[in-house]
């Protein structure tokens, strides 16, 4: 691929050519789940905008030259009150959430990232770090709890626009009477009776939440790496944190060179939120939706804009792959895509550009040969849709359908009885009952046949 990939940079917003560090190895960092809970359609933004741009990287830079690391933080003060809430260890819980999250990223038909690490297998490398940092003067004890002093770091809120005078006590950071300044957050805490704790040159205790990303990346990508990437609310100030810690720890300029974030989920038009009960978790789709459905409406908007989640979108892409299995054909493998077709997600990850284009080349894969129709699923492949073949799709659908082969069977034949005694109010009550079970039936030549609707 020739075309170059723009991203928009939120270390200056602007829409930026991306030169990696060194295009054989580029490294990526996404921030992962907190497994205290199954993952909700706002967690899955990310995870496909993300595995959109992982695609879209190996695509140009080739499959082995992408470094994809995707963290799962398991200890966290979410974790401890959610095991103890529902009576269960933190291990027992985060492992059962792991395995959901996993299940998830599989139904969504994720690409795996190259690394997973967790936050608990990294502990030494953080508390080595953090003497870094009390070493170099940048972070102080107090009370047992170790935090980094915000304003040794003179580029502390450039991410993130933000003027250390405006960060008010209390507003957007925890007030303590242990900081020295209210901006100064924590690297290290004691652990309170019954939580899980570490040992540390400061006493038994665990990390502060942002340090395990500055202690993984720089493990899994180096000191300096290509994209950072993560839902906005991690924009401040986990982002800023990150940056503040790997610098000064890691003494260097900059920390990640390209700073991705994408816009949040609403629920028709209203702020998700436990309090309102209106989260939709990633499993409770699985059910009735197939993951590439899921998928195709995450994609639909642009990753700066915020998404509005409804019904009607759903519905909406449900339809659209209907209609694209139409003229679903195996791939030879041929065929491939061309700068054109994948440029609006080379153009910094344009997903709704892209789907335009899947839907000008549907039309032409109707009106055209085998190859239009393999080039249109290799198109649709390279974003994870149309992923199953047309059999398996139609197979899962049967498995949803409400009613089995006989039954559709002896209704037909109570609808032709209907008919031929012009009860044409009961036929046609009939072929709505069975529409509504999924099963749509035709009058073709004097016989009645049924498909799936
Ligand atoms: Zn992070």
């Amino acid at each position: 691929m020739n075309k170059d990939i723009f991203l928009t940079n939120n270390l200056n917003n602007k829409k930026e050519k991306f030169i990696p560090i060194n295009k054989k190895n580029i490294g990526m960092y996404v921030c992962g789940p907190t497994v205290y809970d199954n993952p909700h359609i706002g967690n899955a933004r990310p995870l496909v905008i993300f595995d959109i741009l992982f695609k879209v990287l190996k695509s140009k830079y080739g499959n082995n030259s992408v470094n994809y690391v995707r963290n799962i933080t398991d200890i966290d003060d979410k974790i401890i009150k959610s095991s103890k809430e529902n009576n269960i260890s933190i291990s027992e819980l985060t492992n059962d959430i792991i395995k959901g999250f996993n299940d998830d990223c599989n139904y969504l038909d994720l690409d795996k990232p190259s690394q997973q690490p967790k936050a608990t297998d990294h502990i030494d490398l953080m508390i080595k770090m953090i003497s870094s940092l009390i070493k170099k003067d940048f972070a102080y004890k107090k009370n047992n709890h170790i935090y980094f002093e915000v304003n040794k770091f003179e580029d502390y809120g450039k991410l993130s626009n933000k003027k250390l005078k405006d960060l008010i006590a209390g507003s957007r950071v925890e007030v303590s009477e242990n900081k020295k300044n209210a901006e100064d957050f924590v690297l290290w805490k004691p652990s309170a009776i019954n939580e899980p704790f570490w040992d540390s040159p400061w006493g038994k205790g665990r990390p502060g939440w942002h340090l395990e990303c500055s202690a993984m990346s720089k493990k899994y990508l180096g000191d300096v790496f290509d994209i950072h990437g993560g839902g906005i609310d991690l924009l401040f100030p986990h982002h800023e944190n990150e940056i503040a810690q790997s610098r000064c720890a890691n003494n260097t300029k900059s920390f990640a060179n390209y700073w991705i974030h994408n816009a949040f989920i609403t629920m028709s038009n209203e702020k998700m939120a436990k309090s309102t009960g209106n989260i939709l978790k990633i499993k409770d789709f699985k059910g009735n939706t197939e993951g590439q459905v899921l998928k195709l409406a995450l994609m639909s908007a642009h990753y700066k804009q915020p998404l509005d989640w409804n019904e009607k979108l759903l519905r909406d892409c449900q339809n659209t792959i209907e209609k694209w299995y139409e003229v679903y054909l195996l791939i030879d493998e041929k065929i491939t895509l061309s700068d054109d077709i994948l440029s609006p997600l080379y153009d910094d990850l344009n997903t709704p550009g892209y789907i335009a284009n899947l839907h000008q080349l549907y039309e032409k894969a109707l009106k055209g040969n085998d190859n239009d129709k393999g080039l249109f699923v290799l198109a649709c492949n390279f974003i994870g849709i149309l992923n199953k073949t047309k059999e398996e799709w139609l197979y899962i659908k049967k498995k949803k359908l409400l009613i089995g082969d006989s039954d559709i069977l002896i209704k037909i034949g109570l609808r032709n009885k209907a008919r031929e005694n012009k009860d044409y109010k009961e036929a046609d009550k009939i072929r709505n009952e069975l529409l509504d079970k999924g099963v749509l039936i035709e009058d073709k030549d004097g016989k009645t046949i049924w498909k799936l609707k």
